[in-house]
């Protein structure tokens, strides 16, 4: 062994011998390993710094949802106490329940595109967060189409009247100010033009190349951090341009063509128009994060297994060689100007719903709606059952409460 390398090796395992005689000073029989060295995140269990920013990943699958994996879905969460959602794909609710945040702080939702897997749980967070204790209106940005029938507005009208029946059970039943939507629509077409400032918090979107017209992408700046969403987009000269300096930079990253066929059973043909023409392959991606220079490139949009990580990331690394992480659901990012720490969640499985955040008003009984003479005639009262409900409530309480059905 030469003197150099002899010297470099001792120096480094005397540094590593520190590390580990420090490591071992702050463990004990009694206390508990202090959190700055646990590699894993607990959600609602951690402070936000007042110059923090928290990103987590709550979908980086498929359209179709798995138990690993949902469909597209981003928590941003600011120091100031902002908070916002990108994309509300399939599957991606019970991920956001798991963040352990009452629905009244997640009143910002930004759609990226009106595909299933970017938008299909909107409904159950809209009316399921209603029915659990949000009473403040969903705020929901989104583009328009290249016509008005392929906008954000009109598909949520539509879902406004999909889903009357289930309005109709809480009309006059609940106080229903959390299943207020606040519709922000904003053209498809601008360049890095400013859709929301408010708070020190300033988001634009960009034209995102993806199905039709009317996919953008977007960017948040705050704190003089800069987070960058692609949600779904081939490589495309918005994005190139102006998610450079970004702390952070998703954009998707979906499966090489060649699993594409072996994988999903995708002919040669679909499988090339599928993974290059319609999403962004490993190579694409890797080319767009050389041309960005993020302080961290993210890719997701992909099943994310033992055999398919290694392989993406072996074509991204064709083409890109800076930091790099490969998402996966519940991976979360601390982000502030001198550090990105990545862990992944550890969750608990038997969350609950915050209780309400504000009080809540009386229902309004006189937009109730009643049922028929003929469904009401099939009622099985039980006053014998039904008695000792209502007295376990009215004594505990000192209300005087009836059953409806007597
Ligand atoms: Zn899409
Ligand atoms: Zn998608």
């Amino acid at each position: 062994m030469k003197l150099k390398s002899s010297l470099t090796f001792f120096a480094g395992f005397a540094a590593c011998a520190a590390l580990l005689v420090l490591l071992a000073a702050t463990r004990s029989p009694t206390k508990g390993v202090p959190e700055s060295e646990q590699d894993v995140y607990y959600p609602g269990s951690e402070d936000l710094k007042p110059d923090e920013m928290r990103i987590v990943a709550l979908g980086t699958g498929m359209p179709s949802a798995r138990p690993k994996q949902a469909a597209a879905c981003w928590l941003v969460e600011l120091g100031n106490g902002d908070k916002f959602l990108f994309d509300l794909g399939s599957g991606c609710h019970e991920r956001i329940a798991a963040q352990k945040i009452p629905y009244d702080y997640l009143d910002k939702v930004f759609i990226g595109h009106l595909h299933v897997d970017h938008m299909g749980d909107l409904p159950t967070f809209w009316l399921g967060g209603t029915v659990m204790n949000r009473l403040t209106p969903l705020r929901i940005w989104g583009p328009s189409g290249g016509t008005p029938e392929y906008g954000t507005k009109h598909a949520l009208d539509l879902m406004k009247k999909m889903y009357a029946w289930d309005i109709g059970t809480r009309s006059g039943v609940i106080d229903f100010r959390g299943g207020e939507l606040e519709v922000h629509e904003f053209p498809f077409d601008g360049v890095n033009k400013v859709i929301y400032d408010e708070n020190g918090v300033v988001i634009r979107s960009i034209p995102a190349v993806h199905g039709l017209d009317g996919a953008v992408s977007f960017i948040l700046e705050w704190n003089g951090l800069k987070f960058v969403y692609g949600s779904d987009t081939i490589p495309n000269k918005w994005y190139v341009e102006h998610a450079k300096g970004a702390d952070i930079a998703i954009h998707e990253c979906f499966l090489p063509p060649t699993l594409l066929v072996t994988k999903q059973g995708f002919a040669p043909m679909e499988a090339l128009m599928v993974g290059t023409q319609g999403h962004t392959s490993p190579e694409q991606f890797g080319k767009v994060m050389s041309l960005v220079k993020p302080r961290l490139a993210v890719g997701y949009h992909f099943y994310n297994d033992f055999d398919t990580e290694p392989e993406v990331r072996r074509r991204a690394r064709k083409t890109y060689d800076g930091p790099l992480d490969l998402a996966l659901d519940y991976m979360v990012w601390n982000v502030t100007k001198n550090d990105i720490r990545v862990r992944m969640s550890a969750i608990d499985e038997e969350v609950w719903p915050s209780p309400p955040l504000k009080k809540k008003n009386a229902p309004d009984t006189s937009k109730s709606i009643a049922f028929s003479k003929f469904t009401i005639s099939g009622v099985i009262a039980m006053p014998e059952v039904m008695e000792p409900i209502f007295d376990e409530i009215n004594e505990k309480y000192g209300t005087n409460i009836e059953p409806i059905f007597k």
